[in-house]
C-alpha cells in the first residue's frame, strides 16, 4: 500500500483484482459508491516553468469509501472502462470539473484551463459528441478552457475512426492533450495525424531524467513537441533538479508533487492563496 497525503490509499492485491469474482465485487461497490457520492474530484495545478504561475489544473477522480479507505483510480478506472460505467462516470467528472473551473474563474483565475482525462471507451462511445455538446450547453464557459487528456491507446483499434472523432471534438473548441506520452504504441506517423495541442511527458521519463539517457529522452520529447508545434508538459516532477532540467530544456509546463499535489477544492483554494 502507498501513502496518500490525506489518508491511506488501498491498493487491491493484484491477484485479487484479477480474480473475476472480486472484480465483480469491486464493480458492484463502485456502482454503489457512484450512487452514494463516495466519489469526488481532486485538482492538481499545472504551472508555467517561465512564470511559475498556475496555468491549469488536472481533475483526478478519488474514491473514499464510507469506511474511510481510499481506493486508487488505477484500480477502479479499468473496471469502470470494462463495464461501461465509465460513460456515466466520465460525464459526471466533466460536469464537476467544469463547475470547479467556473468557481475559479469567478475568483479571478480567468486564464486557467481545466484538464479532464478521457478514456478510449468514452471516445469510442457513439454518444460522445452529443454528451460533450449537452454538458457544454449547461455551462457558460468557452470550450477552449477545457483540455481533454487522451492516451496513446487511441492509436490502437479503429485509428481512422478515433482521429475523425478527435477532429470533431477539436472543432468544437476543446483542447486535446496526449497523456503518458512515450509509454504507448503510437507511431510518429499517427502522432502527426492527431489533432492534438499538447504532449504530456510520462512521469517515468521525468523520474529517470537524472541519468544521461533519461535526460536525453526527455530532451528528445521536448524537441519533438516543438517540431510538431505542440505545447509540452512534464508530469510527475518530484525534485528540484528535475524542474531545473525541464526549465533548461524549455519545457512549457510542469505538474508534480514538487510543486503541488492533487487537492480537494478547499485545499486548492488555500494553496492558491499561499502560492499564487
Ligand atoms: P494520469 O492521467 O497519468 O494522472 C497522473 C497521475 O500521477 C495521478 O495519479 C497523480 O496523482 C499522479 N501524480 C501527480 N504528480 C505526481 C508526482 O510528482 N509523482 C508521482 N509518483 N505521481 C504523481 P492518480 O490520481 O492516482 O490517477 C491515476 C490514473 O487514473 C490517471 O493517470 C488516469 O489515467 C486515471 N484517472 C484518474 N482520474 C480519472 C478520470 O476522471 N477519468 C479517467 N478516464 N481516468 C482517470
Ligand atoms: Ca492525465
Ligand atoms: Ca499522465
Ligand atoms: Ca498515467
Amino acid at each position: 500500500a502507498k501513502k496518500h497525503h490525506r489518508g491511506h490509499v488501498v491498493r487491491f492485491d493484484r491477484a485479487v483484482v484479477d480474480g473475476a469474482r472480486n472484480r465483480l465485487d469491486i464493480l458492484k461497490r463502485l456502482r454503489e459508491a457512484f450512487d452514494q457520492q463516495e466519489l469526488f474530484l481532486v485538482f492538481q495545478p499545472k504551472l508555467s516553468l517561465q512564470s511559475g504561475r498556475i496555468v491549469g489544473l488536472e481533475a483526478l477522480l478519488r474514491w473514499r469509501t464510507k469506511q474511510g479507505e481510499f481506493i486508487s483510480p488505477a484500480d477502479f478506472i479499468p473496471l469502470a472502462e470494462q463495464s461501461g460505467l465509465i460513460i456515466r462516470l466520465g460525464e459526471w467528472v466533466l460536469r464537476n470539473a467544469i463547475e470547479q473551473l467556473i468557481a475559479l474563474r469567478d475568483k479571478g483565475y480567468k486564464d486557467v484551463h481545466m484538464a479532464v482525462n478521457l478514456s478510449v471507451a468514452q471516445l469510442q462511445h457513439p454518444d460522445i459528441l452529443h454528451m460533450l455538446t449537452r454538458v457544454m450547453g449547461e455551462f457558460d464557459v468557452p470550450s477552449h478552457f477545457i483540455e481533454l487528456e487522451i492516451t496513446e491507446s487511441i492509436a490502437m483499434g479503429d485509428i481512422v475512426g478515433n482521429i475523425a472523432t478527435l477532429n470533431r471534438i477539436k472543432s468544437m473548441g476543446f483542447k486535446l492533450a496526449m497523456d503518458d506520452f512515450g509509454t504507448g504504441f503510437s507511431s510518429l506517423n499517427y502522432l502527426q495525424q492527431m489533432p492534438i495541442d499538447c504532449l504530456k511527458i510520462d512521469r517515468a521519463f521525468v523520474q529517470t531524467s537524472n541519468s544521461k539517457s533519461g535526460s536525453e529522452i526527455v530532451e528528445m520529447i521536448i524537441q519533438l513537441s516543438k517540431t510538431l508545434g505542440l505545447k509540452v508538459v512534464a508530469e510527475g516532477v518530484e525534485e528540484l533538479e528535475q524542474a531545473e532540467l525541464l526549465k533548461s530544456l524549455q519545457c512549457d509546463e510542469v505538474q508534480g508533487f514538487y510543486f503541488a499535489r492533487p487537492m480537494p477544492q478547499k485545499d486548492l483554494y488555500d494553496w492558491l492563496d499561499k502560492h499564487q
